[in-house]
């Protein structure tokens, strides 16, 4: 017997057009890149969707061509996020970071067709734009009276003017839930960066789990505001989720630094955050240098890479803001696992309930995990057990964009699951606790030492600001924990006083075996610390 319910195909469309029928008159608010605070709402977005939607039809794009973004998070963005994947196309977020090589390799594996672009990068793209073998349509990301006199790119394009010359008078198309929405490349730590490619079913599926409330929790009396770029896995989903609860969405375009950050909280009355660990170094130097405090701010996402526990706990100490510590990836649209209490956690000393917050969570319905051993086999959960952590799930890849060859993995002889790269345990209550990334643990004499482990502990020495554990040649261990620690400005911290914290706090032969001082830690495009690059900024380092 079938059921007899109607069957709609789940499409970024209607996501938009239920934002606009409920919740027109709710706030958007761009912080620009030609500097001013833009106030538009979900009417006026939808509105400017159709016509963008309209704009890439006359420029000759056909269902499934990419449309290439080198943006910030902003109005004109979320336009083009749902004027793409509303109309058939794809949305192909670029991340600007990267070496304009890499944007040349990925805008050509993806072929785009157009590429829209803030004004920030205008000179990126005048140098790279005859290298783009496949753009046919430059569109600067701006106002006529913004446009440069003249510029290197033939027949550079006016978003607002291709906006401008169309009536909206659009209906959203209807086709297979399972259609590309958007495509998003991995940083490419290792090799040629890889493109994960998104459906409309999956990501308003992942947009509805995110939104719940063991989640973001997000809600129609959020203020939302995500640090996290448009260009990193769309936002983390807050630009869909946003849009089923009809909240105030608020984005900060290019001023990510803690004096900006803290005065767009404050003055749109943002409740709600999410970023990851680094741009809250910023945020939080600057409220307390400061003496400030949040008046609306109470709960934030910290993912991406592992938040360090001192971080988490001056945000919910000092300033009462609720750290949800998330892990996810590219390749899982990202959301994975969100660290939130049960109700018998609750119960628990604070101590125990901190260190619960602290792993990376349990996951969400919609997604199934498991850690497994180099042969395949599942290990148990009893928090102990760390293995190669596997995924599956309704927002998982099953393939990389142009690769045939399938990337995922059998557990106890069930094919299907993806390998994450992460090695992690998971404890009796499903709470899951990423070690390492499989190529950043510290294989010390056949023993694993998690880096992650070792910078939480560095992080909550006052003078620190920020380090990274990496793995040294050695030659009697093969590779010990060599420490590399930013010292806070104006704090002073020796190598003896720095390990002699760790004393008591980590069993002594995980101790780092020395401490490097540097001025910088380099990160990746996506804001984590490269620790591929820190390794080989240090290979010749001589352990004592
Ligand atoms: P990249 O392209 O750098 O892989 P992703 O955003 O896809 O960018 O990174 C995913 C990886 O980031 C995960 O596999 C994991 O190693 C790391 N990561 C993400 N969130 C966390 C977290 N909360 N704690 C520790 N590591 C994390």
């Amino acid at each position: 017997l079938m059921g007899r319910m109607m069957s709609e195909p789940l499409l970024i469309s209607s996501l938009l057009k239920h934002a606009e029928r409920h919740s027109g008159d709710t706030e958007i608010v761009s912080k620009r890149v030609e500097g001013d605070l833009h106030r538009s709402n979900w009417r006026e977005v939808a509105r400017r969707s159709r016509q963008a939607a309209q704009a890439f039809a006359r420029l000759g794009c056909q269902p499934g061509d990419r449309v290439g973004t080198l943006a910030w998070n902003g109005h004109r963005h979320l336009e083009i996020y749902y004027g793409t994947s509303g109309s058939g196309l794809v949305c192909h977020t670029v991340n600007p970071r990267l070496f304009p090589e890499q944007i040349v390799w990925i805008a050509n594996d993806a072929e785009d067709r157009v590429l829209c672009f803030d004004a920030t990068f205008l000179p990126l793209v005048e140098k790279v734009a005859p290298l783009m073998k496949s753009v046919q349509h430059f569109v600067l990301m701006t106002s006529r009276a913004h446009m440069p006199a003249a510029s290197a790119i033939p027949g550079l394009l006016c978003f607002d003017d291709l906006l401008d010359a169309e009536d909206g008078d659009y209906t959203w198309p209807s086709f297979d839930e399972n259609t590309a929405s958007s495509i998003c490349y991995t940083s490419g730590t290792t090799g040629n960066p890889k493109g994960a490619v998104y459906s409309h079913r999956s990501t308003v599926l992942h947009a509805y789990a995110a939104a719940l409330p063991d989640a973001m929790d997000c809600s129609s009396r959020d203020v939302i505001l995500p640090v996290v770029p448009m260009f990193h896995v769309n936002a983390w989903g807050l630009p869909y989720s946003a849009a089923i609860v009809g909240c105030k969405f608020v984005l900060p375009g290019p001023h990510l630094d803690g004096k900006s950050l803290y005065e767009l909280f404050e003055a749109e009355k943002v409740s709600f955050s999410a970023g990851v660990p680094t741009v809250w170094l910023g945020l939080l130097n600057h409220v307390k240098a400061n003496n400030l405090k949040f008046s609306t701010f109470k709960r934030t996402v910290i993912g991406g890479s592992a938040c360090p526990p001192a971080m988490m706990k001056s945000l919910q100490e000092d300033f009462g803001v609720e750290v949800i510590h998330a892990w996810g990836m590219t390749e899982m649209s990202p959301l994975g696992t969100l660290s939130k209490l049960t109700t018998r956690q609750l119960g628990l000393p604070h101590e125990a309930q901190q260190r619960l917050l602290e792993k990376q969570g349990r996951v969400i319905y919609g997604v199934d995990m498991a850690v497994i051993d180099d042969e395949g086999r599942s290990l148990p959960w009893d928090g102990q057990s760390s293995g190669n952590l596997v995924v599956r799930g309704h927002w998982v890849i099953s393939q990389y964009f142009k690769h045939d060859e399938s990337p995922l993995v059998s557990v106890d002889g069930e094919p299907g699951w993806f390998p994450t790269g992460d090695v992690a345990t998971i404890d009796p209550d499903g709470f899951m606790q990423i070690t390492d990334r499989s190529k950043d643990v510290i294989k010390s004499g056949g023993e694993w030492i998690s880096s992650i482990d070792l910078e939480n502990i560095a992080m909550a020495h006052p003078a620190v600001h920020e380090a990274a554990a990496i793995a040294a040649r050695h030659p009697k261990w093969d590779e010990r924990p060599l420490l590399v620690v930013v010292r806070k400005p104006g704090a002073s911290l020796t190598r003896e006083e720095m390990l002699a914290f760790y004393e008591g706090r980590i069993a002594k032969w995980q101790i780092p075996d020395d401490v490097v001082f540097v001025e910088e830690i380099p990160h990746t495009a996506t804001g984590k610390m490269q620790k591929l690059k820190l390794r080989d900024m240090l290979k010749d380092h001589r352990l004592p």
